[in-house]
């Protein structure tokens, strides 16, 4: 009798890893993926004939499996990439992360004063006292006392993310708010030394806290590349591939999943399978277990939040139309935005470049459910910034990420909790990734997720055969 393959519920960076280590272990793989193409949050998009990418992604890592395996997929098509960012605030642009002496020399000297006033005060205030319950706001203050904290945070945060600093754990600050450069760099040497001292263990994934360092990669078509490499090397080893397959429902059996009911085409199709790794949104993936996974389940699943991104993209009649490869603004429709001239693509014709603008925002907001309130938003943006002519506008396309960012809203530990301990519970699924493990990750991590998510599955189904031939 032939084995039931394993499922593997999205072709994201963690799907492609998991398929790709899970064949390397003999296993049969059904690699199942909503959209027409692989990729997910790192996968290129075509429109109008252009490649756009969800913010156009830069491979790096700190783990030197994945980065010896992601060079051996790619050969010289892995081009070493030099970023740069700036912010545009009070009419001054600066850098980030947030160097001192920018800070010194563009702020208003009162302010300046006021802020490092505040910012030793916090500190040191910080150093003594514990906040009765700490959350993003107690947290930034600390980091950057409160004048800068208002002045760079406070209203930045509310915008992009629709709920206040306040609202949010502090883990959301801890992961994704670099410290002011002296302070950071008192933290690169305290990890430096524990490296030194330490027996240099592979990188963890859990509690993970994303750092750029090292060497940052790109190809000349961009990070998608890197993932149909991976694809095409899952293909390579065994495993099967189906695309514009929508995962509808998981069948359970007792404390295992028998099936997975699939819609492809407009038809439902129900596919036998010996185990899942699911690297769909752990909410969303947790809501479709027939029968229920219970109702404290279901409870956690409406308690974890994720933050959507409407993505404009632009072709306009410009070489280059940023000043840095990414912007971030406060007062526009947009947060941040992108010139993928700076990433030396090829553009076609030449003359042209193709600008990515991303807008936060929830579901129910008319930005997201309108292409052209998107659209002009951002085009309008763009004009009032100076940035563009509207004439200089080719085309406009819009694109969507319903799970972009997991909200680490206040509390949201317990809800994942026991999200995770329902699919540790359950003797052939593990579920990894980004959106699979609620966690605020970069590509790397999320591949690093879907290894060890095949090495745990493939150790379980191995324990069930000697368990059940005992
Ligand atoms: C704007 C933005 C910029 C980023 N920039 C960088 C960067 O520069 N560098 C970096 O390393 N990381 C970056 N990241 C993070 C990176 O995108 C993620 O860590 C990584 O892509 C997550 O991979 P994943 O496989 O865990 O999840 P995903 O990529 O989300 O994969 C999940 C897959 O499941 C599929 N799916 C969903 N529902 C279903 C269903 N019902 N049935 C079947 N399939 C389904 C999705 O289509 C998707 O392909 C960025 C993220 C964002 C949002």
């Amino acid at each position: 009798m032939t084995e039931d393959p394993i499922i593997v519920l999205g072709a994201g960076c963690a799907g492609l890893m998991a398929a790709r280590r899970l064949r390397e272990k003999g296993r049969p793989v059904l690699l199942v993926e909503a959209e027409d193409h692989v990729g997910g949050l790192a996968g290129g998009i075509t429109l109008g004939g252009d490649v756009y990418e969800y913010g156009p992604h830069v491979f790096h890592t700190t783990d030197a499996d994945i980065l010896a395996d992601i060079k051996t997929l790619m050969g010289g098509d892995l081009l070493p990439y030099e970023r740069t960012i700036q912010i545009k605030f009070l009419g001054n642009y600066f850098k980030f992360p947030l160097a001192m002496p920018d800070v010194l020399l563009k702020l208003p000297l009162t302010t300046v004063l006021h802020a490092a006033g505040s910012f030793a005060y916090h500190f040191v205030k910080g150093a003594l006292v514990k906040p009765a319950q700490e959350n993003s706001e107690t947290l930034l203050q600390r980091y950057y006392g409160d004048v800068l904290y208002r002045l760079f945070f406070k209203d930045y945060i509310q915008r992009v993310w629709g709920i206040p600093p306040s609202d949010f754990s502090p883990s959301f600050a801890r992961e994704r708010i670099p410290r002011l450069n002296i302070l950071d760099f008192l933290d690169k040497a305290a990890a430096a030394a524990r490296k030194v001292f330490s027996s240099g263990d592979a990188m963890k994934t859990e509690g993970y806290v994303e750092k750029l360092e090292g060497q940052l990669w790109t190809t000349k078509k961009g990070f998608s590349m890197i993932c149909e490499r991976m694809a095409a090397d899952a293909l390579k080893k065994g495993a099967r591939l189906r695309l514009c397959a929508r995962v509808l429902s998981l069948r359970r059996e007792g404390g295992r999943v028998a099936a997975v009911e699939l819609e492809h085409g407009g038809k439902s199709e129900v596919v036998p399978c010996s185990g899942i790794v699911n690297t769909l949104a752990i909410n969303e993936a947790a809501r479709m277990f027939t029968p229920s996974l219970g109702d404290a389940v279901a409870a956690a699943a409406e308690a974890i939040r994720f933050r959507a991104i409407v993505f404009v993209g632009l072709k306009v009649r410009r070489p280059k139309a940023l000043r840095a490869s990414f912007m971030y603004f406060r007062e526009h429709s947009f947060n941040r935005i992108t010139d993928l001239a700076h990433f030396g693509f090829h553009m076609d014709p030449p003359g042209t470049t193709l600008l990515v603008a991303e807008v936060a925002c929830d579901p129910k907001d008319s930005i997201w459910t309108d292409e052209s309130v998107a659209v002009e938003a951002v085009v309008a943006d763009l004009v009032r910034e100076d940035i563009l002519d509207r004439a200089e506008v080719i085309s406009a396309h819009v694109f969507r990420a319903r799970h972009a960012h997991p909200m680490y809203t206040l509390g949201y530990e317990v809800a994942l909790k026991t999200l995770l301990d329902a699919f540790a519970g359950l003797s052939n699924v593990e579920t990894a990734g980004r959106q699979g493990r609620f966690q605020y990750v970069n590509t790397h991590v999320a591949m690093k997720m879907g290894l060890d998510a095949a090495d745990r599955l493939d150790a379980k189904l191995e324990n069930g055969v000697r368990l059940s031939n005992l």
